[in-house]
């Protein structure tokens, strides 16, 4: 990438929020990926409208992110700059006149959102607590878990419209929420953060459900294999996990990509998976399902990069 438009966002994000020629292997759940050009961190929503504007100016392409808990990294990597928003912009807090409103910044974990709001007494948020994604990557997919989703309790979202680098602000009912799919999921715009409405509970009754839950995903999920959770969609009328199971390719392998004998929902990482292993594991799986069911099964995972 041009020396310059580098040296004048290093000006914008300071040293530590700029990596050159980083591995994306270290920024997703799979544990996959070539090296991105650069990685951006931006501290704030004043220097992302900043950085936008500059990548915009020297016409450089840019990926957005959160954790990387839903993505497939190509091994050749991503040309351009990809911006992570996460750590660095993770504020959240509960507002001053309504103690059932949290404020948070995209960046912030869903973890952290849940403890918070453990903390204060409030639930609604107990279904989110084990997606291991940011407030950010959850709005954009509206992420769902155990009968609840994010458009039950989002109650407002800012963004950055990437067309002017104006800064909005949108109630529920202007985010099209669908399954997996909300008006962000077009591109087009940079989820900076949100307020969620939760209920007074019960603390005990919250810390409870919480762990409940987690153990159901432990009991149920190969969490302890790199993956990005549920490779495909939920069709309609169907459960993904039983008929890639059904279809007898539990334990199936392509390389280092392995249909997990725990959940066959999910394709994991065994150690040395290449993007490549996994996106054949997916393209066989599809067909398989497709010959023996006739169901189509749409990857819920976003494919991103040089494959
Ligand atoms: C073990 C495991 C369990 C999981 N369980 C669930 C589950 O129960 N339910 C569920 O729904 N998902 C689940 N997931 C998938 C994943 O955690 C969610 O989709 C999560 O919402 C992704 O958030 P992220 O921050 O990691 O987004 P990323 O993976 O980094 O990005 C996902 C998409 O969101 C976009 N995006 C991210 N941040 C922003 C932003 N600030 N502005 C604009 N666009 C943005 C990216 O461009 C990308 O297209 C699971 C994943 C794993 C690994």
């Amino acid at each position: 990438m041009l020396e310059t438009v580098l040296r004048l966002i290093t000006e914008i994000v300071g040293m530590p929020g700029v990596l050159v020629e980083e591995p994306m292997s270290r920024h997703t759940t799979f544990r996959i990926g070539g090296a991105a050009d650069v990685i951006i961190e931006p501290p704030g929503e004043k220097q992302l409208a900043a950085v936008i504007k500059m990548l915009k100016r020297f016409k450089v392409p840019y990926f957005v992110m959160g954790n990387g808990s839903n993505l497939l990294v190509g091994d050749g990597g991503i040309r351009g700059a990809v911006i992570k928003i996460s750590s660095t912009m993770s504020k959240c807090s509960v507002d001053e006149n309504d103690d059932t409103i949290i404020h948070a910044e995209s960046g912030v974990k869903l973890s952290k959102l849940a403890n918070t709001a453990l903390n204060n007494a409030l639930t609604g948020f107990e279904f989110a607590a084990g997606i291991p994604g940011t407030l950010g990557g959850a709005v954009f997919m509206n992420a769902g878990a155990y009968g609840g989703e994010m458009k039950d309790v989002i109650k407002k979202v800012s963004f950055i419209d990437t067309e002017d680098c104006s800064i909005h602000t949108v109630p529920v009912q202007e985010c099209d929420f669908g399954y997996r799919k909300s008006r962000f999921s077009d591109g087009g715009a940079i989820i900076t953060g949100a307020s969620i409405q939760l209920e007074n509970g019960d603390m005990s009754e919250i810390r409870a459900k919480m762990d409940d839950l987690a153990e159901r995903r432990r009991s149920k999920q190969p969490l302890d294999k790199p993956s990005a959770g549920s490779t495909f969609k939920r069709p309609e009328g169907y459960f993904a996990g039983t008929l890639i199971q059904d279809a007898g390719l539990k334990g199936y392998r392509i390389g280092g990509a392995e249909v997990s004998q725990k959940h066959a929902g999910f394709v994991i990482n065994t150690g040395d998976a290449t993007a490549k292993d996994v996106r054949e594991l997916i393209d066989y799986v599809r067909e398989d399902v497709k010959k023996k069911y006739g169901v189509e099964l749409e990857p819920e995972v976003k494919f991103v990069g040089e494959f």
